[in-house]
């Protein structure tokens, strides 16, 4: 039996170049080797726009035309739709007894979150139990390997431990600890220097992004704020155009000769982010000619979603169902 992979997004916005290196690549990668399900978290992403339900609706196919065009293949991974495989929420309550509110209150990625969202002084409840109900969506499949980003960290330690309790509690090993992996050590940060580009954040390059609009995003990246003239020496370390530059471009001569001269001061920061935006280009232009195909068939896309909810819904009972059983919660029908 292949080893599964859970994974998935919050259908917020269009996904950028975060996800790209953060988790798409090695969904990619993973697709032939592991059975792959994705999620289209549209519950988690309810939960701090349970305002705006047409946001959330009309952002699931820019999710599946991302997909399809950085090479998901639809018929290798299993793309289903977080609200049509209602299973989660029946694991979600039986596994939020092994996890304490102070401890949840801890997770350093909600606590950021919940500041970034103004939430200090009223936390919507389904946003906070989130993580929680996020390792449900793990649990659901009983996944092996879950690719994320670095803000993800926090919540697979939870969930490998809320499935470690509740496996230890009832004597019986029915739920998987789950590794994460991760695409980036660090989460690729946005063009306004923030250290995390986000959906959610007004900082981020679309997969879906005109050449024209990543030209503009790239010359818009903040750079070393102490250097203002092309003489001045520059840092290079944390400086979000040369992280950038690491992570899209393959001349590594061209890179380490834009740093020694960054930080001599001998080099202006329209160079600097010209070869930016052709190494970016050259990267994003094939992505973004497969995501117009994509647009053409999202209908059929959205269909293999539903497909794939009926499917995950149907594992997720069999996973719940040995739950009850060890909980002494299962009855045969009379
Ligand atoms: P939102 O702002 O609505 O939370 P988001 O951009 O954080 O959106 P998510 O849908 O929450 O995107 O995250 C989907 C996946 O992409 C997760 O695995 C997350 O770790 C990863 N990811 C998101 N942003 C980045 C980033 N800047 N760098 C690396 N990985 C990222
Ligand atoms: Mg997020």
């Amino acid at each position: 039996m292949k080893k599964r992979v859970l994974t998935g997004d919050r259908p917020t916005g269009k996904l950028h170049i975060g996800h790209l290196k953060g988790s798409l690549l090695n969904r990619v990668k993973l697709q032939d080797e592991y059975e792959q399900f994705i999620l289209i978290a549209n519950i988690q992403g309810l939960t701090d726009n349970y305002n705006n339900p047409d946001k959330i609706r009309n952002s699931i196919e820019e999710l599946l035309c991302d997909y399809y065009a950085v090479g998901i293949d639809f018929d290798k991974s299993t793309v289903y739709i977080q609200s049509e495989a209602p299973e989660v929420h029946e694991i979600f309550i039986y596994l939020s007894n092994f996890v304490s509110i102070q401890k949840i209150l801890h997770n350093p990625t909600l606590k950021t979150e919940i500041e970034q969202k103004n939430f200090e002084k009223s936390t919507p409840l389904g946003f906070f139990i989130y993580p929680i109900h996020q390792a449900a969506d793990i649990l659901l499949v009983n996944a092996d390997l879950v690719p994320v980003g670095r803000d993800q960290a926090p919540m697979i330690e939870d969930c490998r431990e809320i499935a470690r309790k509740f496996n230890q509690t009832y004597g019986k090993k029915i739920l998987n600890e789950p590794q994460p992996l991760f695409g980036v050590t660090v989460n690729v940060p946005g063009i306004d220097g923030n250290a995390k580009m986000g959906k959610s954040l007004n900082n981020a390059i679309y997969l879906a992004d005109s050449e024209k609009e990543l030209r503009e995003k790239v010359f818009r990246i903040k750079t070393d704020p102490n250097r203002i003239h092309a003489t001045d020496p520059g840092t290079v370390e944390g400086n979000v155009v040369f992280i950038y530059h690491d992570l899209f471009n393959p001349n590594l001569d061209e890179v380490n000769d834009l740093k020694e001269r960054y930080k001599k001061g001998k080099v202006g920061d329209v160079e600097v982010k010209q070869k930016l935006f052709e190494a970016m280009n050259n990267v994003l232009t094939p992505i973004r000619e497969r995501r117009q195909e994509a647009e053409k068939i999202k209908k059929q896309l959205l269909e293999r979603a539903i497909e794939g909810s009926r499917k995950v819904s149907k594992i997720g009972r069999e996973i719940a169902d040995q739950m009850k059983e060890v909980m002494q919660m299962k009855f045969s029908r009379i």
